[in-house]
């Protein structure tokens, strides 16, 4: 989707820090495997669902590897989808990064743990000691299945439950985090994503007291408006009042830990972007000269820092509201 001009009041995100947005040395590879997900939530900014068919094919995959294994300073490679776990390359990558010593994120809906073929998911992970950051858009089960569908909080929690059982959230070498979204603003009466230190121990209290569920640490993520929270903006006419509400609310703070800063995002075709939410918006990412980039092209040139200024647009506005947002949770 080709990203929304901003109203002329408002300024443009590029020129709210005061100075270019440059890129710092590469040490996250954020991955999305393809768009095919046994869900289809209504915040999805991926726009996934389970009649997707785009996903990695094997010349990306190995492009992938290779970049993984030639360059020490990717210290993380983090998976998302879709749901990563049910789409080409998942665990060849997995197995590729862990044998090169490197810490591997794989962003969960924990519900694939319970679609045929699948059953081995959380088994294969601690055994590989990947870090699960698992989706629990709210510890209260109607708001889950509103946003999420049906059934889908009841299956979240056995899930946990079963990862707990494997040693996640105990055991200091399996991580297992969970991800709040706030809900998609309905009326124009916006909020700030609430406080992440207070929110995690709201979900820690709960889940201990009502499920005996523990977990490491919570990431409250803005919903960012792209992919169908910006479709559902729209239709509502909130769009251009919710990014307003946004910059209003910049921190210049913020500004220094962008996840953009130090990430390439790479789409199922090898193409590279900033972040995951310029990826969905089709922002490539650019040399200064304007050349796209390819994983291959990072192969041939046997260097990582070939981008020099991040490309942006007014949903960078989302992380930079308040106490910032990123794929990590707060920035602040
Ligand atoms: S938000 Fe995550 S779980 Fe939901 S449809 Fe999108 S990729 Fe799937
Ligand atoms: S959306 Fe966020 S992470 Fe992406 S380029 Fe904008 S500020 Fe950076």
């Amino acid at each position: 989707m080709t990203p929304i001009a901003a109203k002329p009041s408002l300024m443009p995100f590029a020129e709210a820090p005061g100075q270019p947005l440059t890129k710092q040395p590469i040490t996250v590879l954020q991955l999305n495997l393809g768009k095919r997900c046994n869900l289809a939530c209504a915040h999805c900014h991926v726009e996934a669902s389970p009649t997707r068919t785009e996903e990695l094919s094997e010349t990306i995959c190995q492009q992938l590897i290779e970049l993984i294994q030639r360059f020490p300073q990717i210290e993380t490679v983090d998976l998302t989808g879709g749901a990563p776990e049910m789409l080409y390359g998942f665990k060849p990558i997995v197995e590729a990064t862990r044998g090169a010593g490197k810490q591997v994120i794989v962003r969960s809906n924990l519900t694939i743990y319970y679609e045929p073929g699948f059953e081995d998911t959380p088994t294969y992970c601690a055994q590989h000691q990947v870090r699960i950051v698992a989706s629990l858009p709210c510890y209260l089960a109607d708001n889950v299945d509103q946003m999420r569908g049906q059934g889908v909080y009841d299956a979240s929690i056995r899930a946990l439950q079963w990862l707990n059982r494997l040693g996640y959230g105990q055991d200091p070498s399996l991580l297992l985090d969970l991800v709040y979204n706030p809900p998609v603003p309905t009326t124009d009466s916006f909020s700030l994503t609430p406080n992440q230190v207070k929110l995690e121990q709201d979900y820690k209290v709960f889940l201990r007291q009502q499920f005996g569920i523990e977990f490491n640490q919570l990431l409250t993520i803005t919903n960012l408006p792209v992919g169908r929270t910006a479709f559902h903006l729209q239709h509502k006419k909130l769009y251009q009042p919710y990014v307003d509400f946004l910059a209003t609310h910049y921190n210049p703070a913020t500004v220094k830990d962008l996840m953009c800063r130090n990430e390439l995002s790479v789409d199922y075709r090898g193409y590279i972007y900033d972040c995951d939410f310029n990826q969905m918006a089709e922002l490539p990412a650019r040399t200064p000269t304007g050349e796209l980039l390819t994983v291959s092209r990072f192969l041939e040139a046997g260097r990582l820092d070939l981008i020099s200024e991040i490309q942006t647009a007014p949903y960078c506005y989302g992380c930079t509201a308040g106490s910032g947002s990123s794929c990590g949770g707060a920035l602040l």
